[in-house]
């Protein structure tokens, strides 16, 4: 079964919307990734796990956002930043645009850290805009989030060794890109720990400070890109794609819903049904259509 968007004609893009399949939007970006990757890097994760996960569970995929919030990086060559309104702009019109074609269940898959707040904010405004007019869900995930307690069991750099261009990007892109990989230009690369981490457990607080440049012998690695390999990169992408599929199957919205006098219905809310193969998520008209 077709799960790109792009890859199929209207007329099985309205079957889709009929059976009620989840739409998921991958959000990439465009931004220097160390001296040993392609600028794309966040762009093809996003798409590459958005597509195993709707062919897990009978979704379908909508093209991916190139262009996001990478303002961190931008001092380096190959940067295509978005500010970060223009962004949520542009997701939120995507998103608001699937919604009004009939999708009822969408799912904005980050690639990239720096989008996960902004993409958060764009699925509240959804809502608020929306809810009135149409009847849908809508959910806001980093692909390694539901995932990071498994690929941190995985990891062989301490913590601060997965942030960008690190252990963990560079083990994905081995593992499904091994030719856009140049290790050899990591010899000599300083890329200590940083202060953060994409799937340790940690504080909850971000602290921003001066962005980084190449004038100051920076690599645009946050992480230690020295400890990827290809079989990191295929035990993590298992666990991701794992997570996600448990977590989309297993889906609870923030509240119950309530409908007439107020009084709660038997169920309220979202139940993941016990078929074999078969699962509806929701009920009445945003029950997501699952494989
Ligand atoms: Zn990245």
């Amino acid at each position: 079964m077709e799960v790109a968007i792009a890859h199929m004609t209207f007329e099985e893009v309205a079957q889709a919307i009929a059976a009620k399949r989840l739409v998921i939007v991958p959000c990439g970006a465009t931004e220097a990734h160390g001296p040993h990757m392609p600028c794309d890097t966040d762009t093809h994760q996003a798409e590459y796990v958005a597509l195993k996960l709707a062919e897990r569970i009978g979704a379908v995929m909508a093209p991916a956002i190139p262009y996001a919030v990478s303002k961190t990086f931008e001092h380096f060559a190959g940067t295509i930043s978005l500010s970060i309104p223009t962004y949520q702009q542009l997701v939120y019109e995507v998103g608001a645009a699937l919604i009004k074609q009939g999708f009822v269940n969408l799912l904005l898959l980050n690639g990239n850290r720096p989008n996960g707040t902004s993409n958060d904010a764009v699925a509240r405004r959804l809502i608020d805009d929306l809810d009135q007019d149409f009847d849908f869900t809508v959910t806001a995930v980093s692909y390694w989030e539901p995932g990071a307690a498994a690929i941190h069991a995985h990891r062989r750099s301490g913590v601060g060794g997965m942030g960008h261009g690190c252990e963990f990007e560079t083990s994905f892109q081995l593992a499904t890109r091994p030719a856009l990989v140049k290790m050899e230009r990591l010899k000599g690369v300083y890329a200590p720990l940083v202060g953060w981490d994409l799937v340790a457990p940690g504080e909850p607080a971000r602290t921003y400070r001066r962005r980084p440049t190449p004038r100051t012998n920076h690599a645009s690695i946050f992480g230690d890109p020295h400890k990827a390999s290809a079989a990191s990169g295929a035990a993590f992408l298992e666990a991701t794609i794992d997570a996600l599929v448990k977590m989309m199957t297993s889906l609870q919205p923030s509240y119950e819903e309530r409908r007439g006098n107020g009084a709660a219905r038997n169920g309220g809310g979202v139940r993941a049904a016990t078929g074999k193969t078969r699962k509806r998520i929701g009920r009445g008209t945003t029950a997501m259509h699952l494989k």
